[in-house]
């Protein structure tokens, strides 16, 4: 495959004309983070000089001609647009300590399934925890933790997250009514998920966590831009072909310059309750060698098991209803693991040591 140079990205990206504005998109400065690695390339485009109509096709233009260029390979275009906080950065989520995403690549992996309950290993260990359900395509908390009161204000006039399982929750779910059709568009999106950043009374958390819709669209980059993640988690199934999923999750975070806290492999092996024979449903050893090839830590693996899906379908996820149970097990042991890279994150970050996030239950 040939060597693709950065200047051979910039030519073609001068192809592309400014919508608005006399000239070319790489020369009036819009591209930002080059990076062409093998097999993949990826930018930035700043598109805050661009009405909204016509954002999509100038990133569908700038994909494309990237895209044909020799040497390519997956082409990662993130969208730079200027969000509008309602207060700032630091004082968004101010008694929060730290905020974790956990993300996927794609819908189905069990993403929500593991927010879920790593919050409660997190809640199990003594932590105090918020779960934000940013998942606009399929909001999972309100079942997952049977929530079905009304939301209520406080006195100052904003949104009290709902309390289930020792966990404070907010969830796009409880805005939207249950079985109403949500279609989101870009805008809608980041309004929804800035006013359950700060129009929520979040009370003093300890780690709040946010569910994201899958892929690395608006609610990533609102997220990214509106508050200081402290990091990300991303979970992935095992299958090889998760391995690019995953890499544009990882990508998009490390252009947004969040750390990547690991992977959690989730829907491995399965264990026969009959004869105890294991087999590997989307094969096997698949989050080691994706946590290898990313360079990033395996924060745990999570069993394929049929009481995950029945704890989450009765709104009771496994840590809490079965909390010695091999999936609970396997999740407070991602929680550990997470809870340890979040000390080395914090103690890159302040220079100073990451405290004693070891957790016992
Ligand atoms: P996502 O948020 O990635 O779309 P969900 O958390 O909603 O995925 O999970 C999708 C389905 O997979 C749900 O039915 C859930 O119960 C099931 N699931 C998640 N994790 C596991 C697991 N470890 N074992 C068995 N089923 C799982």
């Amino acid at each position: 495959m040939a060597v693709l140079q950065p200047s051979a990205v910039i030519d073609a990206l001068k192809t592309v004309r400014h919508p608005g504005r006399e000239g070319d998109i790489a020369t009036l400065g819009l591209i930002h983070d080059l990076e062409v690695q093998e097999g993949i390339t990826r930018f930035g485009l700043d598109l805050s000089t661009v009405e909204e109509a016509e954002r999509e096709a100038l990133l569908a233009r700038a994909h494309a001609v990237v895209k044909d260029l020799d040497g390519a390979g997956e082409v990662g275009v993130t969208p730079l647009l200027p969000v509008e906080a309602s207060g700032p950065r630091e004082a968004i989520l101010k008694g929060v300590k730290n905020v974790v995403a956990v993300a996927s690549g794609k819908g189905g992996v069990g993403k929500s399934t593991v927010a879920a309950n790593l919050a409660l290993a997190l809640k199990a260990a003594g932590a105090d925890v918020g779960l934000l359900d940013a998942d606009i395509y399929g909001p999972s908390m309100p079942t997952m933790f049977q929530v079905t009161s009304p939301l209520q204000a406080s006195s100052d006039g904003r949104i009290l997250p709902i309390e289930s399982q020792g966990v404070h929750l907010m969830s796009i779910g409880f805005l939207s009514g249950e079985g109403l059709p949500m279609i989101w568009r870009g805008p809608m999106v980041s309004n929804m998920l800035q006013q359950m950043l700060s129009q929520v009374a979040w009370p003093d958390l300890d780690t709040l966590v946010v569910d994201l819709p899958p892929g690395t669209g608006d609610a990533q980059l609102t997220l990214c831009q509106s508050v200081s993640l402290t990091g990300a988690v991303i979970v992935t199934t095992p299958q090889d072909i998760s391995l690019i999923d995953a890499r544009r999750g990882l990508e998009m975070f490390r252009t947004l310059n969040v750390p990547v806290l690991g992977l959690v492999e989730n829907m491995a092996g399965f264990t026969c309750s009959h004869c105890g024979e294991v087999t590997h449903v989307f094969r096997q050893g698949g989050g080691d060698r994706i946590a290898r090839q990313l360079e990033v830590p395996l924060l745990g693996s999570i069993p394929l098991d049929p009481e995950v899906v029945m704890s989450g379908d009765e709104g009771v996820p496994i840590v809490s209803r079965n909390p010695e149970a091999p999936g609970a097990l396997a999740f407070k042991a991602a929680a550990e693991a997470m809870a340890g890279r979040l000390g080395e994150v914090i103690a890159e970050k302040t220079g100073a040591p990451g405290g004693d996030l070891h957790l016992t239950w």
